[in-house]
Protein backbone atom coordinates (compact mmCIF):
# COMPACT_ATOMS: atom_id res chain seq x y z
CA UNK A 1 0.00 0.00 0.00
CA UNK A 2 1.97 2.97 -1.27
CA UNK A 3 -0.95 5.72 -1.80
CA UNK A 4 -4.37 6.42 -0.24
CA UNK A 5 -6.95 8.27 -0.75
CA UNK A 6 -9.17 9.84 2.13
CA UNK A 7 -12.92 10.56 0.80
CA UNK A 8 -13.65 12.59 3.58
CA UNK A 9 -12.77 16.18 4.66
CA UNK A 10 -12.10 18.18 8.16
CA UNK A 11 -10.18 16.98 10.98
CA UNK A 12 -10.73 13.07 10.16
CA UNK A 13 -8.95 13.81 6.97
CA UNK A 14 -5.71 15.23 8.75
CA UNK A 15 -5.76 12.58 11.73
CA UNK A 16 -5.59 9.54 8.83
CA UNK A 17 -3.55 11.20 6.58
CA UNK A 18 -1.43 11.96 9.47
CA UNK A 19 -0.87 8.16 10.17
CA UNK A 20 -0.78 7.60 6.33
CA UNK A 21 2.62 10.06 6.56
CA UNK A 22 3.79 8.49 9.85
CA UNK A 23 3.97 5.19 7.86
CA UNK A 24 5.63 6.24 4.60
CA UNK A 25 2.40 5.94 2.59
CA UNK A 26 1.22 8.77 0.52
CA UNK A 27 -1.89 10.70 0.38
CA UNK A 28 -4.49 12.32 -1.84
CA UNK A 29 -7.03 14.64 -0.67
CA UNK A 30 -10.46 15.04 -2.64
CA UNK A 31 -12.64 18.79 -2.46
CA UNK A 32 -15.24 20.64 -3.21
CA UNK A 33 -15.18 24.28 -4.16
CA UNK A 34 -16.07 25.08 -0.33
CA UNK A 35 -12.82 23.50 0.52
CA UNK A 36 -10.23 24.82 -1.54
CA UNK A 37 -8.61 26.33 1.17
CA UNK A 38 -9.15 23.72 3.39
CA UNK A 39 -6.20 22.09 5.69
CA UNK A 40 -6.99 19.14 4.50
CA UNK A 41 -5.99 20.39 0.90
CA UNK A 42 -3.16 22.17 1.99
CA UNK A 43 -1.68 18.90 4.17
CA UNK A 44 -1.82 15.65 1.30
CA UNK A 45 0.79 14.91 -0.77
CA UNK A 46 -1.89 15.57 -3.72
CA UNK A 47 -5.41 17.06 -3.96
CA UNK A 48 -8.01 16.72 -6.95
CA UNK A 49 -11.34 19.05 -6.58
CA UNK A 50 -14.23 16.48 -7.15
CA UNK A 51 -17.30 19.14 -7.16
CA UNK A 52 -19.57 22.01 -5.59
CA UNK A 53 -20.46 22.00 -2.20
CA UNK A 54 -22.98 20.11 -1.55
CA UNK A 55 -21.80 16.99 -0.63
CA UNK A 56 -24.36 15.25 -2.69
CA UNK A 57 -21.76 16.40 -5.66
CA UNK A 58 -19.34 15.97 -3.80
CA UNK A 59 -18.22 14.17 -0.91
CA UNK A 60 -21.13 11.43 -2.11
CA UNK A 61 -19.81 11.35 -5.15
CA UNK A 62 -18.33 7.50 -5.24
CA UNK A 63 -17.95 6.65 -8.45
CA UNK A 64 -16.37 10.35 -9.37
CA UNK A 65 -13.57 9.23 -6.08
CA UNK A 66 -13.51 6.03 -7.49
CA UNK A 67 -12.43 7.59 -10.56
CA UNK A 68 -9.93 10.10 -9.16
CA UNK A 69 -8.17 7.02 -7.29
CA UNK A 70 -7.48 4.93 -10.71
CA UNK A 71 -6.05 8.34 -12.26
CA UNK A 72 -4.20 8.74 -9.69
CA UNK A 73 -2.76 5.45 -8.90
CA UNK A 74 -3.93 4.86 -5.77
CA UNK A 75 -3.92 1.73 -3.78
CA UNK A 76 -6.75 1.91 -0.74
CA UNK A 77 -9.66 4.28 -0.05
CA UNK A 78 -10.27 5.01 3.82
CA UNK A 79 -13.41 6.90 3.96
CA UNK A 80 -13.32 8.33 7.66
CA UNK A 81 -16.77 9.10 9.37
CA UNK A 82 -19.89 9.74 7.63
CA UNK A 83 -20.15 10.75 3.52
CA UNK A 84 -19.92 7.32 2.19
CA UNK A 85 -18.23 5.26 5.45
CA UNK A 86 -20.74 3.40 5.99
CA UNK A 87 -22.03 2.94 2.22
CA UNK A 88 -22.11 -0.78 1.50
CA UNK A 89 -22.22 -0.15 -2.41
CA UNK A 90 -19.51 2.60 -2.20
CA UNK A 91 -17.30 -0.36 -0.27
CA UNK A 92 -17.98 -2.51 -3.00
CA UNK A 93 -17.65 -0.69 -6.10
CA UNK A 94 -13.89 0.00 -4.52
CA UNK A 95 -13.39 -3.29 -4.33
CA UNK A 96 -14.95 -4.23 -7.18
CA UNK A 97 -12.46 -1.40 -9.05
CA UNK A 98 -9.28 -3.59 -7.45
CA UNK A 99 -8.93 -0.76 -4.66
CA UNK A 100 -8.40 -2.05 -0.98
CA UNK A 101 -11.49 -0.06 1.09
CA UNK A 102 -9.92 0.41 4.31
CA UNK A 103 -12.81 -0.44 6.48
CA UNK A 104 -15.31 -3.93 6.81
CA UNK A 105 -16.62 -6.14 3.83
CA UNK A 106 -19.69 -4.15 2.36
CA UNK A 107 -22.12 -7.61 3.47
CA UNK A 108 -21.06 -6.50 7.33
CA UNK A 109 -21.65 -2.76 6.51
CA UNK A 110 -25.03 -3.71 5.10
CA UNK A 111 -25.86 -6.06 8.18
CA UNK A 112 -25.10 -3.55 10.32
CA UNK A 113 -26.04 -0.19 8.36
CA UNK A 114 -29.92 -1.26 9.12
CA UNK A 115 -30.94 -1.42 13.05
CA UNK A 116 -33.11 -4.10 12.53
CA UNK A 117 -30.96 -6.00 10.13
CA UNK A 118 -28.24 -6.14 12.75
CA UNK A 119 -30.50 -7.11 15.65
CA UNK A 120 -31.25 -10.18 13.54
CA UNK A 121 -27.84 -10.67 12.96
CA UNK A 122 -26.40 -11.29 16.54
CA UNK A 123 -29.81 -12.88 17.82
CA UNK A 124 -27.85 -16.54 17.98
CA UNK A 125 -25.06 -15.03 20.14
CA UNK A 126 -27.59 -14.02 23.13
CA UNK A 127 -26.66 -9.98 22.58
CA UNK A 128 -28.98 -8.45 25.64
CA UNK A 129 -32.00 -6.33 23.25
CA UNK A 130 -34.20 -3.44 24.57
CA UNK A 131 -37.12 -4.51 24.70
CA UNK A 132 -39.44 -3.77 21.85
CA UNK A 133 -40.73 -5.25 18.39
CA UNK A 134 -37.90 -6.03 15.70
CA UNK A 135 -40.07 -5.11 13.02
CA UNK A 136 -40.28 -2.51 10.24
CA UNK A 137 -43.66 -0.61 10.00
CA UNK A 138 -45.26 2.43 8.64
CA UNK A 139 -48.95 2.26 10.01
CA UNK A 140 -50.33 3.82 13.11
CA UNK A 141 -52.74 1.55 14.28
CA UNK A 142 -49.77 -1.35 14.55
CA UNK A 143 -47.79 1.09 16.14
CA UNK A 144 -50.40 1.48 18.79
CA UNK A 145 -51.20 -2.18 19.75
CA UNK A 146 -47.03 -2.39 19.85
CA UNK A 147 -46.70 0.54 22.30
CA UNK A 148 -49.63 -0.75 24.51
CA UNK A 149 -47.89 -4.13 24.95
CA UNK A 150 -44.25 -2.43 25.76
CA UNK A 151 -45.47 0.22 28.29
CA UNK A 152 -45.10 3.83 27.82
CA UNK A 153 -42.59 5.81 27.06
CA UNK A 154 -41.42 4.16 23.94
CA UNK A 155 -38.88 5.39 21.69
CA UNK A 156 -39.85 5.22 18.01
CA UNK A 157 -36.69 4.51 15.63
CA UNK A 158 -35.44 4.48 11.97
CA UNK A 159 -34.22 1.57 10.66
CA UNK A 160 -31.73 3.13 8.65
CA UNK A 161 -30.88 5.87 11.01
CA UNK A 162 -27.78 7.55 12.26
CA UNK A 163 -26.52 11.01 13.65
CA UNK A 164 -29.39 10.65 16.14
CA UNK A 165 -32.28 11.20 13.19
CA UNK A 166 -35.54 10.15 12.60
CA UNK A 167 -36.10 8.90 16.69
CA UNK A 168 -39.00 10.01 18.54
CA UNK A 169 -39.54 9.67 22.16
CA UNK A 170 -43.14 8.98 22.63
CA UNK A 171 -44.56 9.57 26.34
CA UNK A 172 -48.49 9.09 26.44
CA UNK A 173 -50.67 7.14 23.77
CA UNK A 174 -52.26 10.50 22.69
CA UNK A 175 -49.19 11.49 20.96
CA UNK A 176 -48.12 8.77 19.32
CA UNK A 177 -50.00 9.43 16.21
CA UNK A 178 -48.55 12.80 15.52
CA UNK A 179 -45.20 11.22 16.42
CA UNK A 180 -45.21 8.34 14.31
CA UNK A 181 -46.00 10.62 11.35
CA UNK A 182 -43.17 12.89 12.17
CA UNK A 183 -40.55 10.00 12.27
CA UNK A 184 -41.58 8.06 9.33
CA UNK A 185 -41.81 11.52 7.34
CA UNK A 186 -38.29 12.66 8.77
CA UNK A 187 -36.56 9.11 8.38
CA UNK A 188 -37.70 9.14 4.39
CA UNK A 189 -36.65 12.69 4.16
CA UNK A 190 -33.09 11.68 5.17
CA UNK A 191 -32.56 8.02 4.87
CA UNK A 192 -35.10 7.67 2.34
CA UNK A 193 -35.90 4.58 4.02
CA UNK A 194 -39.53 5.22 6.30
CA UNK A 195 -39.58 2.10 8.17
CA UNK A 196 -39.37 2.43 11.76
CA UNK A 197 -39.51 0.68 14.80
CA UNK A 198 -40.63 0.66 18.19
CA UNK A 199 -38.23 -0.05 21.37
CA UNK A 200 -39.22 0.25 25.04
CA UNK A 201 -37.39 3.93 25.85
CA UNK A 202 -34.84 3.12 28.92
CA UNK A 203 -35.80 5.77 31.31
CA UNK A 204 -32.40 6.85 32.68
CA UNK A 205 -29.70 5.50 30.26
CA UNK A 206 -25.76 5.90 30.23
CA UNK A 207 -24.31 5.41 26.32
CA UNK A 208 -21.35 3.34 27.03
CA UNK A 209 -19.59 1.48 23.61
CA UNK A 210 -17.06 -0.60 22.81
CA UNK A 211 -14.43 -0.11 20.22
CA UNK A 212 -13.50 -3.64 18.64
CA UNK A 213 -10.55 -4.60 15.91
CA UNK A 214 -10.76 -7.53 13.92
CA UNK A 215 -7.95 -8.98 11.33
CA UNK A 216 -8.97 -11.22 8.46
CA UNK A 217 -7.63 -14.35 10.22
CA UNK A 218 -10.06 -14.72 12.83
CA UNK A 219 -9.00 -12.54 15.85
CA UNK A 220 -11.12 -9.58 17.67
CA UNK A 221 -10.31 -7.44 19.99
CA UNK A 222 -11.80 -5.68 22.24
CA UNK A 223 -10.20 -2.23 22.98
CA UNK A 224 -12.48 -1.23 26.45
CA UNK A 225 -14.96 0.92 26.25
CA UNK A 226 -16.05 4.74 25.90
CA UNK A 227 -18.72 6.47 28.05
CA UNK A 228 -21.02 9.15 25.54
CA UNK A 229 -24.06 10.32 27.89
CA UNK A 230 -23.78 13.50 27.31
CA UNK A 231 -25.41 14.52 24.10
CA UNK A 232 -27.81 16.83 22.85
CA UNK A 233 -30.13 15.80 20.03
CA UNK A 234 -29.02 12.13 21.02
CA UNK A 235 -25.70 12.79 19.55
CA UNK A 236 -22.54 12.73 21.81
CA UNK A 237 -20.70 16.06 22.55
CA UNK A 238 -18.59 14.62 25.32
CA UNK A 239 -16.93 11.20 25.70
CA UNK A 240 -14.56 9.95 27.99
CA UNK A 241 -12.74 6.11 28.53
CA UNK A 242 -12.94 4.58 30.88
CA UNK A 243 -16.26 4.96 32.02
CA UNK A 244 -16.57 5.43 35.97
CA UNK A 245 -19.36 3.04 36.45
CA UNK A 246 -18.10 -0.19 34.53
CA UNK A 247 -16.43 -2.93 36.72
CA UNK A 248 -13.91 -5.04 35.73
CA UNK A 249 -16.05 -7.88 35.07
CA UNK A 250 -18.96 -5.93 33.43
CA UNK A 251 -16.20 -4.24 31.28
CA UNK A 252 -15.06 -8.06 30.56
CA UNK A 253 -18.92 -9.38 30.00
CA UNK A 254 -19.58 -6.18 27.50
CA UNK A 255 -16.67 -6.88 25.51
CA UNK A 256 -17.20 -10.02 24.84
CA UNK A 257 -20.61 -9.38 23.79
CA UNK A 258 -19.34 -7.06 21.45
CA UNK A 259 -16.66 -9.21 19.76
CA UNK A 260 -19.64 -11.16 19.35
CA UNK A 261 -21.77 -8.63 17.76
CA UNK A 262 -18.93 -8.26 15.32
CA UNK A 263 -18.18 -12.31 14.71
CA UNK A 264 -22.65 -12.24 13.98
CA UNK A 265 -21.25 -10.06 10.65
CA UNK A 266 -17.70 -11.16 9.86
CA UNK A 267 -16.42 -8.04 10.79
CA UNK A 268 -13.01 -6.50 9.64
CA UNK A 269 -11.20 -3.86 10.91
CA UNK A 270 -12.04 -0.89 13.44
CA UNK A 271 -16.03 -1.03 14.16
CA UNK A 272 -17.32 0.15 17.23
CA UNK A 273 -20.46 -1.71 18.93
CA UNK A 274 -22.97 0.82 20.88
CA UNK A 275 -24.90 -0.18 24.05
CA UNK A 276 -27.07 1.41 26.65
CA UNK A 277 -26.47 0.59 30.62
CA UNK A 278 -29.49 1.13 33.07
CA UNK A 279 -28.99 1.46 36.86
CA UNK A 280 -28.71 -2.02 37.52
CA UNK A 281 -26.28 -2.59 35.32
CA UNK A 282 -28.27 -4.10 32.69
CA UNK A 283 -26.63 -3.68 29.03
CA UNK A 284 -28.82 -3.62 26.22
CA UNK A 285 -27.32 -3.44 22.38
CA UNK A 286 -28.29 -0.78 20.39
CA UNK A 287 -26.19 -0.94 17.33
CA UNK A 288 -22.78 -1.29 15.15
CA UNK A 289 -20.93 1.55 13.62
CA UNK A 290 -19.00 0.09 10.95
CA UNK A 291 -15.97 2.64 10.96
CA UNK A 292 -13.76 4.92 13.06
CA UNK A 293 -15.34 6.38 15.20
CA UNK A 294 -15.37 10.66 16.01
CA UNK A 295 -14.31 9.82 19.29
CA UNK A 296 -11.85 7.66 19.03
CA UNK A 297 -8.78 9.82 20.25
CA UNK A 298 -9.87 8.84 23.78
CA UNK A 299 -9.43 4.98 23.40
CA UNK A 300 -5.60 6.07 21.94
CA UNK A 301 -4.89 7.77 24.53
CA UNK A 302 -5.44 5.25 27.37
CA UNK A 303 -4.40 2.19 24.79
CA UNK A 304 -1.51 3.81 23.60
CA UNK A 305 -2.84 2.54 20.34
CA UNK A 306 -2.79 4.30 16.84
CA UNK A 307 -6.20 3.05 15.24
CA UNK A 308 -5.84 3.80 12.42
CA UNK A 309 -2.59 2.32 11.50
CA UNK A 310 -4.03 -0.83 12.88
CA UNK A 311 -7.13 0.02 10.44
CA UNK A 312 -4.39 0.14 7.65
CA UNK A 313 -2.74 -2.97 8.92
CA UNK A 314 -5.65 -5.21 8.77
CA UNK A 315 -6.63 -3.92 5.86
CA UNK A 316 -3.76 -4.99 3.60
CA UNK A 317 -3.97 -8.00 5.17
CA UNK A 318 -1.69 -8.83 8.22
CA UNK A 319 -2.66 -10.24 11.69
CA UNK A 320 -3.00 -8.08 14.51
CA UNK A 321 0.22 -8.39 17.10
CA UNK A 322 -1.49 -8.10 20.07
CA UNK A 323 -3.78 -10.28 21.72
CA UNK A 324 -6.36 -9.48 24.64
CA UNK A 325 -4.59 -10.12 27.50
CA UNK A 326 -1.82 -7.87 26.49
CA UNK A 327 -4.06 -4.83 26.47
CA UNK A 328 -4.78 -2.65 29.75
CA UNK A 329 -5.93 0.80 30.16
CA UNK A 330 -3.90 3.55 31.41
CA UNK A 331 -5.12 6.80 32.63
CA UNK A 332 -8.19 8.38 31.48
CA UNK A 333 -9.01 10.36 28.45
CA UNK A 334 -11.65 12.99 27.80
CA UNK A 335 -12.96 14.38 24.90
CA UNK A 336 -15.01 17.67 23.89
CA UNK A 337 -16.57 18.12 20.24
CA UNK A 338 -15.63 21.61 19.63
CA UNK A 339 -18.80 22.60 17.23
CA UNK A 340 -19.65 25.53 15.85
CA UNK A 341 -22.94 26.10 17.68
CA UNK A 342 -24.34 28.12 19.77
CA UNK A 343 -24.97 27.01 23.15
CA UNK A 344 -26.86 29.53 23.85
CA UNK A 345 -29.54 29.47 21.26
CA UNK A 346 -30.35 25.29 21.40
CA UNK A 347 -27.08 24.51 19.80
CA UNK A 348 -28.23 26.14 16.49
CA UNK A 349 -25.34 26.11 14.00
CA UNK A 350 -23.30 29.39 14.16
CA UNK A 351 -21.31 30.04 10.78
CA UNK A 352 -19.17 32.60 9.68
CA UNK A 353 -15.67 33.45 9.81
CA UNK A 354 -12.66 32.04 12.23
CA UNK A 355 -11.68 35.91 12.88
CA UNK A 356 -9.69 34.64 15.59
CA UNK A 357 -8.58 30.80 16.20
CA UNK A 358 -6.03 30.18 18.37
CA UNK A 359 -5.30 25.80 19.75
CA UNK A 360 -4.22 25.50 23.24
CA UNK A 361 -0.97 22.96 23.10
CA UNK A 362 0.78 21.62 26.07
CA UNK A 363 1.25 17.41 27.56
CA UNK A 364 -1.40 15.43 27.31
CA UNK A 365 -3.93 17.68 25.16
CA UNK A 366 -4.46 16.44 21.66
CA UNK A 367 -6.58 18.75 19.26
CA UNK A 368 -7.24 16.65 16.45
CA UNK A 369 -8.72 19.87 14.12
CA UNK A 370 -9.67 21.08 10.77
CA UNK A 371 -9.66 24.84 10.41
CA UNK A 372 -7.37 27.60 10.88
CA UNK A 373 -7.64 31.58 11.58
CA UNK A 374 -9.24 33.67 8.33
CA UNK A 375 -11.31 30.57 7.61
CA UNK A 376 -14.82 30.60 6.72
CA UNK A 377 -17.07 27.84 8.67
CA UNK A 378 -18.96 26.86 5.82
CA UNK A 379 -22.83 25.48 5.81
CA UNK A 380 -23.42 22.14 3.95
CA UNK A 381 -21.74 20.06 6.54
CA UNK A 382 -21.73 18.99 9.70
CA UNK A 383 -20.09 21.96 11.74
CA UNK A 384 -17.43 20.28 13.63
CA UNK A 385 -14.26 22.54 14.02
CA UNK A 386 -12.25 20.15 15.90
CA UNK A 387 -11.83 17.71 18.85
CA UNK A 388 -10.36 18.65 22.02
CA UNK A 389 -8.91 16.15 23.83
CA UNK A 390 -6.85 15.91 27.67
CA UNK A 391 -5.25 13.14 29.27
CA UNK A 392 -4.44 12.05 32.65
CA UNK A 393 -3.37 9.73 35.40
CA UNK A 394 -6.68 10.21 37.07
CA UNK A 395 -10.26 11.23 35.37
CA UNK A 396 -9.54 14.76 37.68
CA UNK A 397 -6.96 15.12 36.30
CA UNK A 398 -8.14 14.97 32.72
CA UNK A 399 -11.19 16.95 33.72
CA UNK A 400 -8.54 20.00 35.28
CA UNK A 401 -6.87 19.64 32.10
CA UNK A 402 -9.73 20.11 29.93
CA UNK A 403 -10.92 23.30 31.85
CA UNK A 404 -7.50 24.31 31.20
CA UNK A 405 -7.08 23.82 27.10
CA UNK A 406 -10.65 25.20 27.19
CA UNK A 407 -9.47 28.48 28.53
CA UNK A 408 -6.61 28.63 26.44
CA UNK A 409 -8.63 27.94 23.24
CA UNK A 410 -9.57 31.32 21.27
CA UNK A 411 -12.10 31.69 19.03
CA UNK A 412 -14.09 34.78 17.44
CA UNK A 413 -16.68 34.59 14.69
CA UNK A 414 -18.53 31.79 15.82
CA UNK A 415 -20.35 30.75 18.69
CA UNK A 416 -19.07 27.15 20.00
CA UNK A 417 -19.70 24.63 21.97
CA UNK A 418 -16.42 25.42 24.21
CA UNK A 419 -17.88 27.13 27.10
CA UNK A 420 -20.97 24.55 27.76
CA UNK A 421 -18.11 21.81 27.90
CA UNK A 422 -16.57 23.87 30.45
CA UNK A 423 -20.04 23.69 32.20
CA UNK A 424 -19.76 20.00 32.05
CA UNK A 425 -16.59 19.99 33.13
CA UNK A 426 -17.15 22.01 36.22
CA UNK A 427 -21.07 20.72 37.26
CA UNK A 428 -20.99 18.15 39.87
CA UNK A 429 -22.78 15.38 38.69
CA UNK A 430 -20.45 14.72 35.79
CA UNK A 431 -17.75 15.76 38.38
CA UNK A 432 -18.86 12.97 40.26
CA UNK A 433 -19.46 10.65 37.48
CA UNK A 434 -23.20 10.20 38.28
CA UNK A 435 -25.22 11.63 35.21
CA UNK A 436 -26.73 9.81 32.50
CA UNK A 437 -27.82 10.68 28.99
CA UNK A 438 -30.17 13.61 29.94
CA UNK A 439 -27.69 15.48 31.53
CA UNK A 440 -28.31 18.08 29.00
CA UNK A 441 -32.14 17.93 29.74
CA UNK A 442 -31.50 17.95 33.65
CA UNK A 443 -29.06 19.98 34.27
CA UNK A 444 -28.03 22.63 30.97
CA UNK A 445 -29.81 25.73 30.19
CA UNK A 446 -28.53 29.09 28.50
CA UNK A 447 -29.23 30.94 32.06
CA UNK A 448 -27.11 28.05 33.65
CA UNK A 449 -24.41 28.87 31.64
CA UNK A 450 -24.66 32.06 31.34
CA UNK A 451 -24.78 31.85 35.83
CA UNK A 452 -21.64 30.31 35.88
CA UNK A 453 -19.50 32.39 33.05
CA UNK A 454 -21.15 35.76 35.54
CA UNK A 455 -19.72 34.77 38.11
CA UNK A 456 -16.36 33.85 37.27
CA UNK A 457 -16.24 36.84 35.44
CA UNK A 458 -17.05 38.17 38.53
CA UNK A 459 -13.95 36.83 40.57
CA UNK A 460 -11.71 37.57 37.40
CA UNK A 461 -12.57 40.62 38.02
CA UNK A 462 -12.02 40.77 41.57
CA UNK A 463 -8.60 39.19 40.65
CA UNK A 464 -7.76 42.32 39.15
CA UNK A 465 -9.21 45.16 41.01
CA UNK A 466 -6.78 43.45 43.65
CA UNK A 467 -3.66 43.37 41.77
CA UNK A 468 -4.87 46.98 40.45
CA UNK A 469 -4.93 48.00 44.13
CA UNK A 470 -1.61 46.30 44.99
CA UNK A 471 -0.30 47.63 42.50
CA UNK A 472 -1.03 51.26 42.92
CA UNK A 473 0.29 50.78 47.02
CA UNK A 474 3.34 50.28 45.30
CA UNK A 475 3.39 53.29 43.28
CA UNK A 476 2.08 55.37 45.87
CA UNK A 477 5.32 53.65 47.89
CA UNK A 478 7.47 54.56 44.61
CA UNK A 479 6.47 58.16 44.26
CA UNK A 480 6.35 58.90 47.56
P1 LIG B 1 -20.19 8.63 16.26
O1 LIG B 1 -21.10 7.52 16.64
O2 LIG B 1 -18.92 8.25 15.60
O3 LIG B 1 -20.00 9.58 17.34
P2 LIG B 1 -22.15 10.27 14.96
O4 LIG B 1 -23.43 9.50 15.06
O5 LIG B 1 -22.01 11.50 15.75
O6 LIG B 1 -20.94 9.30 15.11
O7 LIG B 1 -21.89 10.58 13.43
C1 LIG B 1 -20.60 10.80 13.00
C2 LIG B 1 -20.62 11.82 11.92
O8 LIG B 1 -21.22 11.24 10.80
C3 LIG B 1 -21.44 13.03 12.27
O9 LIG B 1 -20.64 14.01 12.87
C4 LIG B 1 -21.98 13.42 10.92
O10 LIG B 1 -21.04 14.21 10.22
C5 LIG B 1 -22.09 12.14 10.20
N1 LIG B 1 -23.40 11.53 10.17
C6 LIG B 1 -23.71 10.32 10.64
N2 LIG B 1 -24.97 10.02 10.40
C7 LIG B 1 -25.49 11.07 9.78
C8 LIG B 1 -26.77 11.39 9.26
N3 LIG B 1 -27.77 10.57 9.33
N4 LIG B 1 -26.96 12.58 8.68
C9 LIG B 1 -25.95 13.45 8.59
N5 LIG B 1 -24.73 13.20 9.06
C10 LIG B 1 -24.49 12.04 9.63
P1 LIG C 1 -27.91 6.64 16.01
O1 LIG C 1 -27.86 5.68 14.87
O2 LIG C 1 -28.63 7.88 15.68
O3 LIG C 1 -26.57 6.84 16.63
P2 LIG C 1 -28.58 5.01 18.36
O4 LIG C 1 -29.50 3.86 18.33
O5 LIG C 1 -27.15 4.73 18.46
O6 LIG C 1 -28.86 5.91 17.08
O7 LIG C 1 -29.03 5.97 19.56
C1 LIG C 1 -28.50 7.25 19.75
C2 LIG C 1 -28.85 7.75 21.15
O8 LIG C 1 -30.26 7.78 21.36
C3 LIG C 1 -28.35 6.89 22.28
O9 LIG C 1 -27.01 7.18 22.62
C4 LIG C 1 -29.31 7.23 23.41
O10 LIG C 1 -28.99 8.47 24.00
C5 LIG C 1 -30.62 7.39 22.68
N1 LIG C 1 -31.37 6.10 22.64
C6 LIG C 1 -31.38 5.20 21.65
N2 LIG C 1 -32.18 4.15 21.94
C7 LIG C 1 -32.70 4.40 23.16
C8 LIG C 1 -33.63 3.71 24.03
N3 LIG C 1 -34.21 2.56 23.67
N4 LIG C 1 -33.92 4.27 25.22
C9 LIG C 1 -33.38 5.44 25.59
N5 LIG C 1 -32.52 6.14 24.84
C10 LIG C 1 -32.18 5.65 23.62
MG1 LIG D 1 -25.41 5.40 17.52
Amino acid sequence: MKKILVANRGEIAIRVMKTARKMGVKTVAVFSTADRNSLHVKYADEAVCIGEPPSNQSYLLGSKIIEVAKSLGVDAIHPGYGFLSENADFAEEVEKNGIIFIGPKSQSIRVMGDKLAAKDAVKSYDIPMVPGFDKAITDVATAKEMAAEIGFPILIKASAGGGGKGMRVVEKEEDLETEMNHAVSEATASFGNGSVFIEKYISSPRHIEIQIMADSFGNTLYLFERECSIQRRHQKVVEEAPSSVLTPELRNIMGEAAVNVAKSCDYLGAGTVEFLTDDDNNFYFLEMNTRLQVEHPVTEFITGLDLVEMQIKVARGEKLDIRQEDLKIKGHALELRVYAEDPLNNFAPSVGNLEEYKLPVGKNIRVDNGFEEGQDVPIYYDPMLSKLVTYGETRNEAIQLMIKAINDYKVVGVETTLPFGKFVCEHEAFVSGNFNTHFVKNYYSPEALEKTAKEEAKVASLVALKQYLEDKKILRVISE
